[in-house]
């Protein structure tokens, strides 16, 4: 057969297998397209569940508190579990990391049991909620999350359904001219930080309490109460501070012992990984509280600085770094500079003294926020701290400031199987810093999902080095004071 007789069969073949498929002929119009849907107005409030996830429990629950003291509908979902897993795998793409599976799987996993306990339709079940996440524009695959929601949902046919992110919208939508169901006003934005802060107060104050407690449990007890409290005050619109002055008085009925040697541990890492109290990271927090340890965790506010960082570093490089759009000698000619620099310092020191006050209230003491300029400088030697995605240069900073401080005994890094900025990048660059600081215990972990016993195993290896140095500082000490 002559070769213009095969292709044009193959033409033909190619004609009719289109037709069956109902596609166009042009193959840039078969590119599958994320249908946006965002729309969600004020009239649709009152029957519309904003549902919400990602962080830890105590963070998920008070913004569902103070969204709702706002007037809206609002659900924290479950802490995300294998079955979350499981949903994920099935509905997601291949390929993708384990947040994203552990994330889309627990928003799936509800909505189907919300169509299969409720017998409430697939369509109803898309109309009467929205996701509210956040999401960013990578540079790893954290850039593809929202994406992965909706093809996920559409897969496990909830098609249409609404995944809003967080931005500073206004209160109008400029298309359909209707007011938007979610405001994302001053007010929702203070509700929030709110939220945030007594969540990062509250659960550092329980990981130094709770590995000291001389009754079993009675940490547990203590935090749920104090999580109920905030709850109500956030919701009801009542001064946060004294709420956690309630819960200052709470927590002191708790006794410890806090003469128990215990080697601390930090934990590290990628944010999901090292944030979630699930199954996403093997309860990570739990099992080296049970294996005898203090946990030291990192807090949603220390991402912010480190945001507020980035703002500050790139605007420093771009006012001399002319670009396309410059028209003057030196770059952001449109920009005031002296005001950004002064807006940014501001909204720094606002951070910081508003953490120090809740913790104050709290009674949470002698506890530092990280200095990221420190751990920038620190890290810049080894990692270049233009290098975004993940937690970018600030694995390595912190490792070292944990060894130059002597903040803990032991870091744990814990990362999704197959994470860019973390597996890929900053464990390399840790065995140099092991190598140059031989004195750290160091630990990078990663987490597929199932093989929860070869992580463990692998951190009570090292957890016992970690042992024997707190029982040795102890020992030094005493000996000192005789
Ligand atoms: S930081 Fe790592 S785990 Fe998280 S989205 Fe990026 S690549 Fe995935």
């Amino acid at each position: 057969m002559a070769f213009q007789d095969i292709e044009a069969e193959l033409k033909n073949f190619e004609e009719i297998e289109r037709q069956k498929l109902g596609l166009e002929k042009d193959p840039q119009k078969n590119q599958w397209q994320d249908k946006i849907n965002r729309e969600f107005y004020a009239d649709q409030r009152e029957h519309t569940t904003i549902l919400v996830s990602g962080l830890t429990m105590a963070h998920d629950r008070f913004v569902q508190a103070g969204l709702e003291g706002l007037g809206y509908k609002i659900k924290a979902l479950d802490c995300p579990d294998t079955d979350s897993l499981q949903f994920g795998k099935e509905f997601g793409n291949k390929g993708q990391c384990n947040p994203t599976y552990f994330t889309v799987g627990n928003l799936v996993k509800y909505l189907s049991n919300l169509r299969d306990e409720t017998g409430m339709t697939p369509q109803q079940v898309v109309e009467k909620n929205v996701f509210l996440t956040a999401g960013a524009c990578g540079p790893c695959r954290f850039g593809m999350y929202v994406t992965e929601y909706r093809k996920a949902l559409r897969d496990a046919g909830f098609d249409g359904f609404r995944v809003m992110l967080f931005d500073a919208s206004g209160g109008m939508n400029q298309t359909s001219g209707k007011e938007v169901g979610l405001k994302m006003d001053k007010e929702f934005f203070i509700t929030l930080a709110k939220a945030i802060f007594a969540g990062d107060a509250l659960n550092a104050i329980m990981y130094r309490i709770r590995p000291y407690e001389v009754v079993a449990g009675s940490t547990d007890k203590a935090i749920e109460e104090c999580r109920q409290t905030i709850m109500t005050t956030l919701k009801n619109k009542k001064s946060i501070l004294m709420a956690l002055r309630r819960c200052r008085k709470i927590l002191n009925g708790v006794e410890v012992d806090r003469t128990m040697v215990k080697p601390k541990v930090s934990i590290i890492g990628e944010f999901w990984a090292m944030t979630t109290e699930g199954d996403g990271n093997y309860k990570l927090q739990r099992f080296l509280e049970q294996e005898g340890a203090e946990v030291d965790i990192q807090l949603i506010v220390n991402w912010i600085l480190y945001n507020i960082w980035q703002a500050k570093t790139d605007t420093k490089s771009r006012m001399v770094l002319r670009g396309s759009d410059d028209k003057a000698r030196k770059g952001l000619k449109t920009t005031q500079i002296a005001k950004k620099f002064l807006t940014l310092k501001v909204a720094e020191m606002a951070l910081k003294g508003t953490f120090y006050t809740f913790a104050k209230f709290l009674g949470l003491k002698n506890f530092k926020l990280p200095d990221m300029e420190e751990n920038a400088e620190l890290a810049s030697q080894h990692y270049n701290n233009e290098l975004r995605g993940g937690e970018g240069h600030m694995e390595v900073g912190k490792l070292i400031q944990t060894v130059l401080h002597n903040k803990a005994h032991m870091v744990i890094s814990v990362k999704p199987f197959g994470c860019m900025p973390s597996s890929g990048v900053s464990d390399g660059v840790q065995s140099v810093i092991t190598e140059r600081y031989p004195e750290a215990i160091f630990l990078p972990i990663e987490t597929s999902g199932d093989g929860a016993v070869n992580v463990y195993s692998r951190i009570q290896m090292m957890l016992f080095k970690a042992k024997r140095q707190a029982e040795k500082e102890y020992e030094d000490y005493l000996n000192l004071k005789i």
